[in-house]
């Protein structure tokens, strides 16, 4: 059982409602961190998470045995569901193996019980599956790319979606690199989606050769970053904000305010151990505002702020 917890904080009573088997399994054997860990996290970050995780189809990465064991990665519903776990039909998918949802912490717990360490959300949602309400834009650095020059991207994104009328937020990935997100009114569907994203990461390439790419073609990568832009087509997912990584130092992605990057946290820098004391302190939260800053895709070629 993980120390770190303020001893005054009431445990959250609603998770008790999904057994956990094998409370004391290690998921992060070298961080120390059990299942029963891993679902006092979720319990004090739920909400935080649950905008992001809740009502869309999920994919999940789900490690058994922890993260040192066999990992697969899951999209549909299998046998042996939790009965909190949701199964959603793909309406373009009719006669397909249902997908996964979840509603409320009975099922994130549901979650833990069945070994999700990463959780993987659509940018759409099941109430409106082909009109996303976020773009994701992820940034991967090649090889030799110093953290600074990642800094660098997320910013220029986010001056990019400026310029086109939307706000940017950033996360870490709890991995390597940033991603970069921006919020919308679910109107244009993916297609569209996918092109305006598409668009920016290849305007990033091609004003700037020398730093960004825009396809997956490791050879150019080295010293580059790649601006991924594939989060944003329909069946894709992005890693959810405070989801936790099946990675050795259990880091989870990280919500930031823009002048928090100034202070040089790394990719991997919050983790499972310290996001909640974190929230604890926080005056808002660092995403205050995600929702309200949605606004519809403009139309292709358009930009704001200018004549015509
Ligand atoms: P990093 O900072 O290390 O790049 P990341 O979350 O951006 O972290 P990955 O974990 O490499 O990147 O995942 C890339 C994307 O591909 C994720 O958004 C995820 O939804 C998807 N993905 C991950 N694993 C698989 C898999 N086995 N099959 C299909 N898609 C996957
Ligand atoms: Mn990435
Ligand atoms: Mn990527």
């Amino acid at each position: 059982r993980e120390t770190a917890r303020p001893a005054a904080k009431p445990p959250a009573p609603q998770r008790r409602r999904v057994r956990l088997t094998h409370p004391d399994r290690l998921y992060w054997p070298e961080d120390g961190v059990t299942k029963e860990g891993l679902a006092d996290y979720y319990a004090e970050v739920w909400r935080q998470i649950a905008p992001w995780i809740t009502g869309r189809p999920l994919a999940l990465l789900r490690c058994p045995n922890g993260i040192a064991g066999e990992r697969f990665f899951q999209k549909h519903a299998w046998k042996g569901l939790g009965r909190h776990i949701v199964q959603v039909q793909d309406p373009r998918d009719p006669k397909g193996e249902p997908l996964i949802a979840i509603e409320d912490l009975d099922g994130l717990m549901g979650l833990v019980q069945s070994a999700a360490l990463e959780i993987h959300p659509w940018g759409s949602t099941i109430a409106d599956w082909e009109r996303p309400d976020l773009i994701t834009m992820d940034l991967d650095p090649g090889e030799a790319v110093e953290w600074p020059a990642v800094v660098a991207a997320a910013r220029e994104l986010r001056q990019r979606l400026q310029d086109h009328g939307l706000a940017g937020f950033v996360k870490t990935s709890g991995g390597k690199g940033l991603h970069v997100v921006a919020p919308l009114q679910p109107r244009a569907e993916w297609p569209a989606v996918k092109a305006f994203a598409k668009a920016m990461a290849d305007a990033m390439a091609a004003d700037d050769p020398d730093r960004y790419v825009s396809t997956i073609s490791k050879a150019k990568r080295r010293g580059r970053i790649l601006i991924d832009y594939l989060r944003n087509q329909r069946g894709a997912t992005a890693v959810a904000a405070y989801s936790t990584r099946a990675r050795p130092g259990a880091a989870v992605s990280a919500p930031l305010r823009w002048d928090e990057l100034e202070g040089g946290i790394g990719p991997a820098w919050f983790t499972i151990r310290n996001m909640p004391a974190r929230l604890a302190t926080l005056a808002a939260d660092p995403w205050d505002g995600f929702r309200a800053a949605a606004v519809p895709l403009e139309a292709p070629g358009a930009r704001r702020g200018k004549a015509g």
